[in-house]
């Protein structure tokens, strides 16, 4: 038995600024970082900016 200390699922229920997609996770640790700006983004763009680089503009708000 493994001890349930937090066993919820994690949630999507966040707006990622970048592609303005409810795909941000309620905890910052299991979001990406963007590279080029000081903000948690979701994972699918931590990944693209990986591949292709700054996304900016967002279309989900800031910067
Ligand atoms: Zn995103």
């Amino acid at each position: 038995m493994t001890s349930a200390v937090s066993n919820s699922p994690s949630v999507m229920n966040r707006i990622c600024p970048c592609c303005g997609q409810m795909r941000m996770y309620e905890k910052n640790a299991e979001n990406a970082r963007s590279r080029y700006v000081s903000a948690y983004i979701c994972v699918q763009c931590g990944v693209l900016e990986a591949l292709i680089g700054d996304l900016r503009p967002w279309v989900g708000g800031a910067n």
